[in-house]
């Protein structure tokens, strides 16, 4: 069988390239998912997950794995740009372009434009899509859901991935361009995933990622025949006032022992900041509020007023309801 292409572009000076995707299950039906990576060449703990997961569902439709079945139609699209996977860059190589910001995209338009536009044509017409991220790479995200003002079917079908954490987030300007919010005019349910940093790849979240999708595929009933490990979930829903960005009021060196995923408690030392020349403690870093750590710089190197950490709280005492952009990756 052919690999199908999103788009074929020619070059001045080389062959002909394309970015190809799986087209899997029964063709004569729409598409009920689309899962989508590598909007951003450097987030390749996405890349890979899909194409693995590609693998696995091939595999199912080729009938390879008794008992176990692809009953609906499933679209893969493990690198959108194509270029900047090879190149490990977040942007479009040849002009620097952020493909997740040139969405709806214009057919016969610029290369990030065309791309953009095929991508949408393409995956418009499944009722589940999944638009997978990593952070920067100074920032590492807990493999989590997050939506955007999403309606009640979304809320509830974001729990069937089983990651730890559904977080909400507001909608702004700058996400007005992404593929999320394109999707948001076609209906349907939509969502981001985002797992770990950019940058390289971080098999444990790969893992835990890989699961959530297969989780969801099964639940949503779009394969059938697998039986789910029994291991407890531990999910846990924040709303818009549930996150809390701690932000350094001190440049210097950042060290800190913490895990994403760990619990934290209110006023607990999480790490420190160290004078990179002196070697003295210029803070102590402590968080005012007890949550989940759902986003944590690995990047030391500090200045004033950039994110430490993402804290997700049990109650309302969040201060990150503006959508603060910091290590989105999005
Ligand atoms: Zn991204």
């Amino acid at each position: 069988m052919t690999t199908p292409t999103l788009l074929q572009m020619t070059a001045p000076l080389r062959e002909a390239f394309d970015i190809p995707y799986h087209d899997l299950g029964p063709r004569d039906r729409p598409p009920r998912v689309a899962l989508v990576a590598g909007l951003h060449g450097n987030e390749l703990n996405g890349v890979f997950v899909l194409s693995r997961l590609a693998a696995f569902l091939r595999d199912l439709a080729d009938g390879l794995r008794p008992g176990q079945t692809l009953e609906e139609r499933v679209l893969v699209i493990p690198a959108v740009n194509v270029l900047g996977v090879n190149l490990h860059s977040r942007v479009w190589p040849f002009d620097k372009i952020d493909i997740n910001r040139v969405f709806p995209g214009l057919e016969g338009g610029e290369t990030t434009q065309r791309i953009a536009a095929a991508l949408l044509k393409l995956t418009r017409s499944a009722y589940y899509r999944v638009d997978i991220h990593s952070s920067n790479p100074d920032i590492e995200e807990l493999p989590h859901v997050r939506l955007y003002e999403p309606n009640d079917d979304e809320r509830a079908s974001a729990c069937l991935f089983g990651l730890p954490a559904v977080i909400e987030r507001p909608l702004n300007r700058i996400f007005s361009t992404t593929l999320a919010h394109a999707w948001r005019a076609h209906g349907g349910e939509n969502f981001v995933l985002q797992a770990g940093k950019a940058g390289d790849l971080q098999p444990r979240h790969c893992e835990e990622l890989f699961r959530a999708l297969v989780a969801f595929l099964q639940r949503s009933g779009v394969i059938g025949g697998l039986e789910l490990s029994d291991e407890e979930e531990d999910l846990h829903y924040f709303g818009l006032r549930q996150t809390y960005a701690l932000l350094s009021e001190q440049a210097g060196f950042f060290v800190c022992r913490l895990e994403v995923g760990r619990w934290v408690q209110a006023g607990q030392l999480v790490g420190h900041i160290y004078d990179g020349f002196t070697g003295d403690i210029r803070a102590d870093v402590i968080t005012p509020v007890a949550g989940l750590v759902s986003s944590l710089r690995r990047q030391p190197l500090l200045f004033e007023g950039d994110m430490i950490m993402r804290i997700q709280t049990l109650d309302e005492s969040g201060n990150d309801v503006e959508a603060m952009m910091h290590g989105q990756g999005q």
